[in-house]
């Protein structure tokens, strides 16, 4: 496996891939690797001839008070993760190397997709992912990119720019990988005190319920919502950011009944930390 920090030189690799005939697929992550990011790294391996990862904790993604600075980091261990899945060129660059002196650049998706939920909570949070992933997408030029459904909001947000800047790459999204009590894995877990680890499962299970009172023929939003965040509140510890029924595309709050597919969010704090988790709960009609 290749690790790189330079970006010219992950450009001219990748490009003579391409030029080789491969079909590469590209996997960008902030490290500190958890079987989520590997399994993203799997499919790649599934349809494409080369599979580029990369680590970048992007500083324009971070608010002033969030975690930039404290974010895990393990280079070691994650280079051996992801040689060990298969990954042919692990791409590590310094800030300097995406955000040059003289940049000035940057991507902005507009709308409800970016304004609501973490984009209400996080402003400026979409601008930093639109950008580096443009960035990223500018350097590797991978023809398939890989994206975690658990980051549902931020999934939808590269659909839009990638259709919107006609990147020629298509974007696939992962299933939610969870640790074996249903916590979503998260590199953020890892700040959790032994308390706020054993209470955050009523993210899960909020979830889970939700879902259950969906499949059973529940449709009135409010009541979903209210019983996850009646579940939620078992957790002493657990301090709300949002509960939220949307649409599944426009993101907007479902007003009375689903109808069709929605997306339950919701993002938690834990102490400091703050975790986000979702379910699809998928109407039969759009199946
Ligand atoms: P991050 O390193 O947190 O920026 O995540 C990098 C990529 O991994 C994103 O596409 C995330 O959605 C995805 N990802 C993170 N956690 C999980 C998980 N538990 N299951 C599946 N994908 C994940």
């Amino acid at each position: 496996m290749l690790i790189l920090e330079a970006s010219a030189e992950t450009m001219a690799t990748c490009r003579a891939w391409k030029r080789g005939g491969a079909r590469v697929g590209f996997v960008p992550t902030m490290g500190y690797l958890h079987e989520g990011h590997i399994s993203l790294v799997r499919i790649a391996k599934e349809s494409c001839d080369k599979v580029v990862a990369s680590i970048f904790v992007n500083p324009t993604q971070f608010g002033p008070n969030e975690d930039f600075a404290r974010y895990p980091r393990d280079l070691k261990r994650d280079a051996a993760m992801c040689e060990a899945a298969g990954v042919d060129l692990l791409f590590v660059p310094p800030v300097e190397e995406i955000y040059p002196v003289g940049s000035a650049t940057f991507v902005n998706v507009e709308g409800p997709i970016t304004s609501t939920l973490c984009g209400a909570s996080r402003p400026g949070h979409f601008r930093g992912v639109a950008t580096v992933v443009a960035k990223l997408f500018g350097i590797v030029g991978p023809d398939v990119a890989v994206f975690g459904q658990k980051d549902a909001q931020q999934l939808l947000v590269i659909r839009r720019m990638t259709r919107d800047l006609f990147f020629p790459v298509e974007i696939v999204a992962g299933p939610i990988v969870r640790e074996s009590d249903g916590l979503a894995m998260s590199s953020r877990n890892a700040y959790l005190g032994p308390d706020e680890r054993a209470q955050a499962t009523v993210l899960w299970r909020s979830l889970q319920e939700a879902a259950r009172m969906f499949e059973g023929g529940e449709r009135r939003a409010a009541k979903i919502v209210a019983k996850a965040r009646e579940i939620i509140a078992c957790s002493p510890l657990a301090r709300p950011d949002y509960v939220e029924l949307v649409d599944n595309e426009t993101l907007l709050p479902v007003q009375g009944n689903i109808d069709g597919t929605a997306l339950l969010a919701l993002a938690v704090f834990f102490g400091k930390t703050r975790l986000i988790d979702n379910a699809v709960l998928q109407g039969k009609e759009s199946q």
